[in-house]
């Protein structure tokens, strides 16, 4: 019979490193499992300035590269592969592996992640941190006294755009429709603030720059015409989507994909699978609150093993 493991991590971002390190503090041996992106989205950022803990901004890739090595240091095996079959109903969980090993478990920690959804337009990867980024909390800081222009008609659009006019001296809310998606008192809001222009019914059709992105042309799809914006940064809000396809038809998710858990904890509807990070959160999507949930994670695990 192959070994049968305490608990496996699936997903190396800040929540599957942090269970880690709580969980091999705690003598139960973990195996984390890394996934196709190692560490996570932190590692296509630049500066992060809101992870507590140092006074000078740090690199996204530079802060995920010690998560992982103290998750190593302190006792976690972490295996560089892909997850690519699970079978969580079972007392003893089993998880096939893309190197074509198979492991066991009394307990499952998912920390999967989600993506940003991106428009898939050329030069998107390039300017990415450069300009461009999907996440004004992190990055807003950087374009004080600057024009910024939002992609999307969501609720994380208008919360993105009424962020920015903190810092951005103008915010143009770019829309594909002529009619927002987010809440009424969100619409209210960003009508009522000067710093921000509706530009409606038009898609980005082009990034434009050389190191940084410079401007956007914008196709308004009612005229078909092409306009040309000039502006410091560009922030796609059109949603993310959760990295669960492997759990669909085993674990409870909403209708976004994003897994159920109980209120204030990390358990599924699977006794012995907890769940951690963006995979379960939609609202803060932070670094260090996907970290808190890995701890949570990894505490309630040892909890459940007891
Ligand atoms: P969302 O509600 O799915 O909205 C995505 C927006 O992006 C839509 O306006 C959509 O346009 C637009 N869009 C999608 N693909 C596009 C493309 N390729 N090009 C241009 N525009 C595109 O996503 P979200 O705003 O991230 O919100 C996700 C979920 O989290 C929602 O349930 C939301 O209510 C929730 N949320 C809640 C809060 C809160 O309660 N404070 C905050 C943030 C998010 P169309 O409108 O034309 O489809």
């Amino acid at each position: 019979m192959a070994d049968i493991n305490n608990v496996i991590i699936i997903g190396s971002g800040p929540a599957g490193y942090t269970a880690a390190i709580y969980a091999a503090r705690a003598n139960l041996k973990p195996i984390l499992v890394s996934g196709f992106q190692p560490g996570g989205q932190l590692t296509i950022t630049t500066d992060v300035e809101n992870y507590p803990g140092y006074e000078d901004p740090i690199q996204g890739p530079w802060l995920m590269e010690q998560m992982q090595k103290q998750a190593a240091h302190v006792g976690t095996e972490i295996i560089n592969s892909q997850v690519t079959e699970v079978f969580l109903n079972e007392k003893i969980k089993k998880l096939n592996l893309d190197n074509g090993t198979t492991l066991n478990s009394k307990t499952v920690i998912i920390s999967t992640g989600a993506q940003a959804r991106w428009l898939g337009l050329e030069n998107e990867h390039k300017f990415q941190g450069h300009g461009l980024s999907a996440c004004a909390t992190c990055d807003g800081f950087f374009f004080k006294d600057k024009e910024v222009a939002v992609i999307g008609g969501g609720n994380s659009a208008a919360e993105e755009a009424l962020f920015l006019t903190k810092f951005a001296t103008k915010v143009y809310l770019v829309h594909r429709r002529d009619k927002l998606r987010a809440e009424k008192i969100l619409q209210d809001r960003l009508k009522q603030n000067s710093k921000i222009e509706f530009i409606w019914n038009s898609e980005v059709a082009k990034f434009n720059g050389n190191d940084d992105l410079e401007s956007i042309d914008l196709l308004n799809k009612q005229e078909n015409k092409i306009s040309n914006l000039k502006i410091d940064g560009v922030f796609i809000a059109i949603g993310h989507d959760p990295a669960t396809q492997l759990f669909k038809g085993q674990l409870k998710m909403d209708e976004g994909g994003y897994i159920i858990t109980d209120p204030d904890s990390t358990k599924t509807s699977i006794e012995g699978v907890f769940a951690a990070g963006d995979v379960k959160d939609k609202i803060y999507r932070q670094a260090v609150t996907a970290a808190g949930m890995g701890c949570m994670a990894a505490l309630e695990v040892e909890k459940y093993l007891d």
